[in-house]
């Protein structure tokens, strides 16, 4: 049955304009005025994007499905407008031989309610020197590489995984932390740490392993993308990088756009990520980084942990918050609302410019023939935040309760919808 998106405003391509869309067998075939279907979907007042795409989250599933599984993972997703993702590959086992890639992307299909891509590790289990077969595992249908979780400690097993991604064609989306200048550190080094007596991170874990990344990459040419960005020295490096031609990404988290250190209180893991909350000029650098494009994608870094792991204290509790359900909202509200970034900035950002610079097929744009991934924003009620409302199993994020705007009302993937907001 034929179906009618009406009266909408939509996103495409860096523009806003108003006009319905037409979706027939789970594809896009007209985009125009006065269209008509057998069903219609009413429109009016909403914004229609392409489903949103988040190159970075972890769904736990095998081995930690506590925290969440591919289901609830991908139902986070829709539910955050969000129609295609990248799994991290530190579930258990990693996914480092071509039949344990192949089991994961048929998972990810059986499982998942959106497109979910699948990382392979760039060394096996991600903390050895081993370099998994690049070449079986893009076979087997992995689309990029990443130790998400754990930086390169070796500069040699870098260097050699980058030659041998380049032979692939395959991006190293790299968690750039040096271990020994991390120290086992749990918050920012800064004000909070001495505040809270707390062991405290060195931004020099992110901006040194960078520094050495980013020659490496000149010299081997890889596609170099980096993960979660957090200071303004990592950015500084990122756009002299770019200047002088070596192929390099970087993508910002939400929490390190609306979040610094400042936020923190008290000893709240809520607030424990990695990496940490930076302070409020590293803030400022990244925010400012998204306008000039130094950073070229937002990621969530979707990382659920169940109640017991993010109790107690920074000492002690896991690293990460969710983010699916929480992203768009939360930028919306206190970015586009606020007039720092324009909305299409914004939805470039989480659309066609994550397409483009991960090279994705058929996604991030709405054109005819394409599939009919599809999101539907409401951007004038405000809401909250509910505990009750994450599809996720887990709700650790410092967001909740928080009144925003910018809420999901659907959300189609193929052309089939998979969340609708009060169902
Ligand atoms: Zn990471």
């Amino acid at each position: 049955m034929a179906t009618v998106i009406k009266n909408g405003t939509i996103y495409n391509s860096g523009r806003l304009f108003k006009a319905d869309l037409l979706i027939e067998r789970g594809k896009i075939v007209a985009i125009g005025q006065d269209l008509t279907a057998a069903k219609t979907i009413d429109a009016s007042g909403k914004l229609v994007t392409p489903g949103l795409i988040d190159v970075h989250v972890h769904y736990r599933d095998p081995g930690q499905t506590y925290k969440e599984d591919i289901l609830t993972g991908s139902k986070a997703a829709a539910h955050g407008g969000f129609t295609t993702v990248g799994a991290m590959p530190n579930v258990i086992p990693v996914p480092n031989t071509p039949d344990l890639i192949e089991q994961m992307v048929a998972e990810n299909k059986a499982k998942g309610i959106v497109h979910i891509l699948q990382y392979g590790p760039v060394t096996n289990d991600e903390v050895t020197d081993e370099i998994p077969d690049y070449a079986a595992l893009k076979k087997a249908g992995a689309f990029a590489l990443s130790n998400d979780g754990h930086g390169v400690q070796s500069a040699q097993t870098m260097y050699l995984a980058m030659k041998k991604a380049k032979e692939q064609d395959l991006i190293i989306a790299a968690h750039a932390q040096d271990d020994s200048l991390f120290n086992h550190g749990v918050i920012n080094e800064g004000k909070k740490a001495t505040e809270l007596d707390l062991a405290p991170i060195s931004e020099l874990a992110e901006t040194t392993q960078i520094a050495r990344d980013l020659l490496l990459a000149e010299k081997t040419g890889v596609h170099y993308h980096i993960c979660h960005v957090s200071t303004k020295r990592s950015l500084d490096m990122v756009s002299l990088a770019k200047a002088q031609g070596i192929n390099v990404t970087c993508e910002a988290s939400p929490h390190h756009l609306l979040l610094s250190e400042d936020n923190i209180t008290k000893d709240d893991p809520y607030y424990k990520m990695n990496p940490p909350l930076r302070s409020e000029e590293n803030r400022q650098a990244l925010v400012q980084a998204l306008a000039d494009g130094t950073v070229d994608l937002i990621a969530t870094d979707h990382a659920p942990h169940a109640q017991k792991e993010k109790n107690g204290s920074f000492s002690t509790a896991a690293f990460g918050i969710t983010g699916s359900e929480t992203a768009f909202s939360m930028l919306y509200t206190r970015l586009v609302r606020t007039n720092i970034i324009s909305l299409e900035k914004l939805l470039s950002l989480m659309t066609d410019q994550a397409a483009e610079k991960f090279a994705l097929k058929h996604c991030g744009y709405l054109e005819i023939g394409e599939p009919a991934d599809i999101a539907i924003f409401d951007l004038d009620q405000e809401f909250a935040f509910s505990d009750q409302d994450y599809q996720s199993k887990s709700t650790n994020t410092p967001f909740t309760g928080e009144k925003v705007y910018g809420q999901t009302v659907m959300t189609l993937v193929d052309g089939q919808v998979v969340y609708q907001r009060g169902e």
